[in-house]
């Protein structure tokens, strides 16, 4: 299968802590895979490597069939990696559909634009001329999913999208989530909330400890119970 990023054998470190041992994982076109682990089992740290905001000490990177390990965040997004950290930050004295403007990519070109991204998300049309800093958590976080859709990423990177949303957002969430996926967009994301990564996934990547210890489809995932209880429950 041709993978649209390949990511192989990480061994990352902040200064001398060893975080990543040789972790992998891969996410073909049009897939939705999700990175899943406890807190700090390096899930961010993956992600951050991948960025090349944490670069890698050994290990390959190739996205869209290039290696890029080590490749600066800002040429990353460029080619097409459109990332979503974990803490939103939006731009709060500015307006939902300035903070939008702003995550347009120069050469970048595709489906979405301020038309296609508001029609996609409701919820962001109905506050376009609000300022982010008045939107809530879950407005926030669609802002950021959003914004990076403006830069009309090959692949989206998400962070624990649902970390600190109420129940009732994490449902939109899915649900806008879906709606990606029924257009063909490829998502890599982060979780710790299974059920959420059951109803949006197509294959589980789970970490602990910095080793990648189980990958599989969500159907194989959703009978290991097993996994599921030693490297995932609370
Ligand atoms: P979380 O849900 O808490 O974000 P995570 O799976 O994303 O968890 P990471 O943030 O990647 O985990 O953290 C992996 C490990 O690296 C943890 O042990 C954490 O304490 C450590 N760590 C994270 N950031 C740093 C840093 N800047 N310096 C040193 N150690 C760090």
């Amino acid at each position: 299968m041709n993978h649209i990023l390949e990511v192989d054998g990480l061994n990352s470190f902040y200064g001398r802590s060893h975080i990543l041992f040789g972790a992998s994982l891969s996410v073909a076109p049009g897939e939705t895979v999700c990175l899943m682990g406890r807190n700090g089992a390096g899930k961010t740290t993956t992600f951050r490597s991948i960025m090349g905001l944490t670069p890698p000490k050994t290990g390959r990177i190739i996205f869209k069939g290039k290696n890029c390990t080590g490749m600066p965040s800002y040429k990353m997004a460029r080619m097409g990696m459109g990332f979503v950290p974990e803490d939103r930050r939006i731009f709060g004295p500015l307006t939902v559909q300035e903070n939008l403007e702003l995550g347009k990519i120069s050469g970048r070109k595709g489906r979405w634009a301020m038309d296609t991204v508001l029609a996609q998300f409701p919820i962001l049309e109905r506050c376009k001329d609000r300022l982010g800093g008045s939107l809530s958590g879950g407005e926030q976080q669609m802002l950021t999913i959003a914004r990076a859709l403006m830069g009309n990423p090959d692949l989206l990177v998400l962070d624990e999208p649902t970390e600190g949303l109420a129940p009732v957002i994490v449902t939109v969430l899915k649900e806008l989530i879906m709606g990606l996926k029924s257009t063909d967009t490829t998502i890599l994301l982060s979780e710790q909330n299974i059920r959420f990564a059951m109803g949006v996934s197509d294959r589980v990547v789970v970490i602990d400890k910095g080793h990648v210890v189980y990958t599989g489809t969500i159907e194989e995932f959703k009978n290991q119970e097993m996994v599921q209880k030693k490297y995932l429950a609370v």
